[in-house]
Order: structure tokens, then C-alpha cells, then sequence
């Protein structure tokens, strides 16, 4: 039996693996505090992969006469695609060839493919899916802590707070075992407010629950923070003791008064006062936001909103208090950490630092001066491709472009302009189906490596069975493609080897893991960064005594609403948002096959009003339709949802044709949340 945690999301429960025969059981793992040995059912089947026909057994290489694959050998294919980067590479130059990839790879993978983009291939254009996903928050708590750790406590603190405002987060769908958070911290006699346009299954949880437009949380917190300067039930003696700035952000907020914020939000005045109210009379206040709030042009505002309001409140560094961002996908954390971000390198030092260069560059073995800048962002990298500045060709590892980008239509289209496109994944993906060559690569069961849970707790996923034959892991891909482009240094195929250099390459950095180790790993069932050495004990709780500003002191940061980048309209009267189900993980390329699961397709969820209105009837077709495409899908007539309102989940091919590519100008984050939509019959 081999203690591991899921493939899917960042709660990264424990669970155990067990051979039965050729058959892998998954069992629950009690002892790891996260979960306490409570799954979500995509966890209970994770296994189901294994095995199944779907999966990738052969490299296989597009023929250029048939235009269909045909299977090689692995030195036929990384012969081929190293051939035609060396090519391209000599023809256009470095940045001719692009990297992307994902927040679910390992510490070990995202450090290795940073690396490998910057010292084998010598390009600026890389970046991941998980810019799309936690980005705007990591923004925003950079801006206002001086560091970025979605949760600076441990996840169990929910527990032990007053009063938890939960802004665009659906956890009780999305990681399930996290609610028992929300019942265990009622039962306390605590108070649970739930922001989102739809009242889903966590705000079915909640004591207070308010309905705002989609992209309008940033006016709600104006309006909170307008009633709590007013009514003076701000921490004063700790707004001046340990922040600087807030004298702007009161200015900002004066005039948001709360009839001018029920104007915007939909929200009423009254229940603005009562939030505002219960959250001044609070002795611990706790802030999250999900993606919710987040996947917005203007989702890092949004976010400094809230942080604001936190600090207003004296609650970031108190026990059971601050704000915090729920991470979405496995590795959300770590991904954002490790150097396969467009802007850094490893330890969350920023690419253009000459001394973060220095540090790096010494430890890869390497000349600073050899080392790229700063790249494109995701959708801009993808938007860029096949054009006469934009990359060429572009390898995939650990991401589902073609379902998950927005206006995906449009970004399909500039997969289909590049020269060569190499994706590396389990399964024929979308993505992978338009490949020119599919490298197949293991999965989680399969493989060993690090991953960073929300909380910023760095646990182990352990091997626990043998890889199918003619399969390999992402770093032997990486270490294969590496030696063939004669990068100036070997690359590891060994994880524990990878992590302790990448531990040496984060010494001194924002996310310092110099004193982490498997060992540690395993015997203290995760250990908190900043852990910067081995006999430092980690860091479960961040900023009690001061924030990682220089001046120790947190940033209030003045934000403004500007609503949705695309307004309803006479010909787009209603808003779309996208978001997740129970039963599927991100674009579905591992759910959507796995038998025990449920797939009923995309749906579209409407008010029953709209549906009287447009003459729709609860499960047949409708169409929606946005500046950017249509999607048509049977509709579910619900009472829970905006009647302005639609709702797609985005885990089929067919959502992210609708959603708007406007980015955030600070995180580089697409409007996935909203944007002007028609639906009809
Ligand atoms: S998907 Fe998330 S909540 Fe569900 S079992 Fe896996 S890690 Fe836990």
C-alpha cells in the first residue's frame, strides 16, 4: 500500500494506492490532516485511467502525405522534433519556439521545463495554464503581502474564525471535503457568507448569501469598506502600525455609498449595511476568494478589494483572520513558483532581477547574461502563434488548450498557423488531436514527485505502480529533448535529484523550500514553505509579526470599478458566466474517461423567467451565442441563478468559444467569468 494524494485538485487529499492483481484500489488515508481521509468521487475513482484503451502507449507522428498519425519510436519522434526546433531555431531565432505548461505538473516538472525553455532551447516564450487560473490573486497578494501563498494558514482555520466571506468560490462542488470547514465552523456559532450570481451547493451552506451581476464583486467590497470608514469600525492602531496606503483607499471608497453599490451589484443596500455591519463587530474575519472573483480583466482589483477590506479590519497576521485565495488545480501553487511563469524563475524570483538571474543561473551552471527575459503571458503567447513575431512552434506538457483557452475558436486557429505543434499527454486530448506529434507521458499513479497543496503545503505524491510500456514521465521527455539540442548541461530524469536542486535554486527566494526533502516530506506529512533549511520548521501561518514588503508593513492598494469588459447590449442582453461541476476536473481530458463518472455533456443553466421569455423548456436545447461563437446545449431551468444570467461549465469543447479573451493588465488573466451573451430557443 503506498500513501500518495489525488491527481486533481489543490486540496491534494491523501488517499492510499493498493495493487489487487492488475487492478489499482484507491482507500482512504485518515491520517494526513487535510482531508482526513474523506475523497470527492473524483478521487475515489482516480484509478479508473489505469489501464483503460484510452491510453497513449506510442509516440505518434503526424504523416505529412495521409495527414493522419502513424505510431514511431521514441528516437524517431524526439529525433524529429529536435531536428525541426534546432531548424527553427537557426532560422528565427530563439523565440521562435514556445513552452506551456500546466498548474497540475509536479514542483519537479515545472522547475525542469523552466529550465529546459531557458537554458536548452534560450527562449523567452513560455508559459502555463495557470495563469488562467490563480493568476490575479497571486498579483494582488504580491501587491498588498509582498508574497503570494493562496492561504497563509493552514486550510483548518476556517474552522476557527467568526465570520468567513467567501467571494466566487463554489467549494462544496469543487473540492468537496474542504465544506466539512464551513459545517464544523456554523456549528461553532460562526457566520458564513457566500458571494456568488449562483446559489450553488456552498451557498446552500451559508447563513448569508448574496446574489451580485457577474463582475461586480469589486463594487461590493467598495461599498463594504465605504460603510466601515464611515461607521469608524476599522482597526485603526493596526491600519497604522503595520500598513501603509490607506488613506488612498478611503478616499477611493467615500463614494460608495450603499444605494449607489445596490445600483451596480443588484445587491440590496440593506444587505450591504448588514454585511458591512457583521463584519465591523467581528473579533476574527476571515476573506477567501476563488476563481469566482478572480477570472475577470479587472480580477486583480477585485481581489485588492477584498484584501483591503481585510486590512481595514486588523485581520491579516491575527490568528483565524486575513484573507486568502482557494487554488484551483493540483499543483496551482507550486506551478506558480518554479520558473514556468513568463516572468520567473525559480523560488518566485522575478525574471528581470539581476541578482535572482545571478542566483539561478549559478545553480543551472550556466552565464546570467545566457538567460532570456521576461516572455509573453498565456494568451497572449498562444494569441501570438504563427504570426511574423509570435512563436512557431510550441510544445505542450500538461494542458488542454483547445478545450480550456478563451475564445478558443481563435486560439485553435493559431494552433493550426504554427509549423510544429508537440503536445505531451496521457490520452488523445483535444489538443493532442491536433498535434503534429503526441508524445505519450505517465500519469500520477505512475511517476513520483512534489506538489503544493493551497495552503502552501509541499507533499509527496508517490510511485505507485509501473508506467504501461512505451510510456515516459515529462522529465524524460524534457531530459531527451534537452541532450538532443545540445544544451550546455545534463538534465536530470531523476525527481528526488530535480528537487533538491530546485531547493538550492529557491534558497533565498520568496518560496524558499532549501531545507524541504522527500524524507522530511514523508515523515512530517507535508512541510509549509517559506522552509528555509533543514532544521527550520516551515511556515504554517505567515505575516503574525510582519508582511515580506521590505518595510515589513502590507500595502493598501486603491482599486476602482470598472465592471465587465463587454456589458450586456440590445444584441447581447445577458451575462455568461463558466464554472465547474461535481463530477469533472478542468477540461475533462482524465474525467470525461473515466467510466464512473458521470458525462452528461455541457448545459446551459437559466432563470425561469428567461426561459418563459424566450420560450426554452428545461432539458431541450438552446443556443447561446457571444461576439465570439455559439454553443448550443439542453438548458436546465433553475430558480438558483440570476434571471440575467447564464450559466456553461467549461469542461466540454464548446464553452471557451463563448468566453472573452479581454485580459487583466496586471496578471495577464482572461475573462473567463463574464462576459455579453444571447440565448434562444
Ligand atoms: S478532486 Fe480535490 S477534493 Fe476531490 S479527492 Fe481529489 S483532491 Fe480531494
Amino acid at each position: 500500500m503506498t500513501d500518495t494524494h489525488c491527481p486533481y485538485c489543490s486540496l491534494q487529499c491523501g488517499m492510499t494506492l493498493t495493487r489487487r492483481g492488475r487492478a489499482l484500489e484507491v482507500g482512504s488515508w485518515p491520517e494526513f490532516p487535510v482531508n482526513e481521509g474523506a475523497l470527492c468521487r473524483k478521487g475515489w475513482s482516480a484509478a479508473g485511467l489505469r489501464g483503460s484503451r484510452e491510453r497513449l502507449t506510442s509516440p505518434l507522428v503526424r504523416d505529412r502525405s495521409s495527414g493522419e498519425f502513424r505510431p514511431a519510436s521514441w528516437n524517431e519522434a524526439l529525433d524529429l522534433v529536435a531536428a525541426r526546433l534546432a531548424t527553427l531555431r537557426e532560422s528565427d531565432g530563439h523565440d521562435s519556439v514556445a513552452v506551456f505548461g500546466g498548474g497540475g505538473l509536479t514542483n519537479e516538472k515545472a522547475y525542469q521545463l523552466g529550465k529546459f525553455a531557458r537554458v536548452a532551447l534560450g527562449t523567452s516564450q513560455i508559459d502555463y495554464n495557470g495563469r488562467w487560473c490563480m493568476s490575479s490573486a497571486a498579483s494582488a497578494g504580491n501587491q498588498a503581502f509582498g508574497v503570494d501563498r493562496g492561504l497563509p494558514f493552514p486550510l483548518a482555520d476556517v474552522e476557527r474564525t467568526d465570520v468567513l466571506v467567501l467571494v466566487g468560490s463554489n467549494l462544496a462542488e469543487t473540492m468537496p471535503p474542504a465544506a466539512r470547514h464551513l459545517d464544523r465552523l456554523r456549528e461553532r456559532g460562526g457566520h458564513v457568507v457566500v458571494v456568488d450570481p449562483r446559489q450553488t451547493p456552498t451557498a446552500d451552506r451559508a447563513d448569508t448569501f448574496l446574489q451580485p451581476v457577474p463582475g461586480t464583486d469589486l463594487a461590493l467590497a467598495l461599498g463594504v469598506l465605504h460603510l466601515l470608514v464611515a461607521g469608524s469600525q476599522f482597526d485603526e492602531e493596526y491600519v497604522a502600525a503595520r500598513t501603509s496606503g490607506f488613506d488612498a483607499v478611503r478616499r477611493e471608497v467615500a463614494a460608495w455609498w450603499p444605494e449607489r453599490v445596490e445600483r451596480v451589484t443588484g445587491v440590496g443596500a440593506d444587505e450591504v449595511r448588514a454585511l458591512a455591519a457583521r463584519l465591523g463587530e467581528a473579533e476574527r474575519v476571515m476573506v477567501l476568494t476563488a476563481r469566482g472573483a478572480e477570472q475577470h480583466s479587472h480580477g486583480t482589483a477585485t481581489v485588492l478589494a477584498w484584501i483591503n477590506v481585510a486590512l481595514a479590519l486588523g485581520m491579516p497576521g491575527a490568528p483565524y483572520s486575513g484573507y486568502g485565495c482557494l487554488t484551483g488545480q493540483g499543483n496551482g501553487q507550486g506551478g506558480r513558483e518554479h520558473g514556468q511563469k513568463a516572468d520567473q524563475l525559480p523560488g518566485y524570483r522575478m525574471i528581470d532581477d539581476p541578482e535572482a538571474r545571478a542566483h539561478v543561473a549559478a545553480v543551472w551552471g550556466v552565464d546570467a547574461d545566457d538567460l532570456p527575459g521576461r516572455g509573453r503571458s498565456a494568451y497572449e503567447l498562444l494569441d501570438a502563434l504563427g504570426t511574423a513575431d509570435g512563436a512557431r512552434a510550441l510544445l505542450v506538457f500538461g494542458s488542454n488548450i483547445v478545450v480550456s483557452a478563451p475564445n478558443a475558436t481563435h486560439v485553435t486557429e493559431r494552433l493550426g498557423a504554427l509549423d510544429l505543434l508537440v503536445v505531451c499527454d496521457l490520452v488523445m486530448s483535444e489538443t493532442a488531436a491536433v498535434a503534429d506529434v503526441v508524445l505519450p507521458v505517465t500519469q500520477w499513479a505512475e511517476e513520483t514527485g512534489t506538489m503544493t497543496n493551497l495552503e502552501g503545503r509541499v507533499i509527496l505524491r508517490e510511485q505507485a505502480v509501473d508506467p504501461p510500456e512505451g510510456v515516459r514521465s515529462d522529465l524524460e521527455v524534457i531530459a531527451g529533448l534537452a541532450a538532443r539540442l545540445d544544451a550546455p548541461v545534463a538534465f536530470s530524469t531523476d525527481p528526488e535529484e530535480i528537487f533538491t536542486e530546485l531547493g538550492r535554486a529557491s534558497a533565498g527566494g520568496r518560496a524558499d523550500y532549501a531545507g524541504i526533502d522527500y524524507a522530511r516530506i514523508r515523515a512530517e506529512r507535508g512541510v509549509f514553505w517559506p522552509c528555509p533549511s533543514p532544521d527550520h520548521p516551515g511556515t504554517p501561518r505567515l505575516f503574525a509579526h510582519a508582511f515580506a514588503h521590505p518595510d515589513g508593513r502590507a500595502r493598501f492598494v486603491p482599486v476602482s470599478h470598472g465592471g465587465p469588459a463587454e456589458p450586456p447590449c440590445d444584441d447581447y442582453p445577458l451575462h455568461l458566466t463558466t464554472g465547474r461541476v461535481l463530477a469533472q476536473y478542468q477540461s475533462g481530458a482524465q474525467t470525461r474517461r473515466i467510466p464512473e463518472l458521470p458525462d452528461n455533456g455541457a448545459f446551459v443553466e437559466l432563470h425561469p423567467s428567461l426561459a418563459d421569455r424566450i420560450g426554452a423548456v428545461d432539458g431541450a436545447p438552446v443556443l447561446v451565442t457571444t461576439r465570439r461563437g455559439e454553443l448550443k446545449a439542453p438548458c436546465r431551468v433553475v430558480t438558483t441563478i440570476r434571471p440575467d444570467t447564464v450559466f456553461v461549465p467549461f469542461h466540454w469543447v464548446g464553452a471557451n468559444r463563448l468566453t472573452n479573451d479581454a485580459l487583466d493588465p496586471s496578471s495577464g488573466m482572461p475573462e473567463f467569468k463574464v462576459c455579453a451573451a444571447a440565448v434562444t430557443a
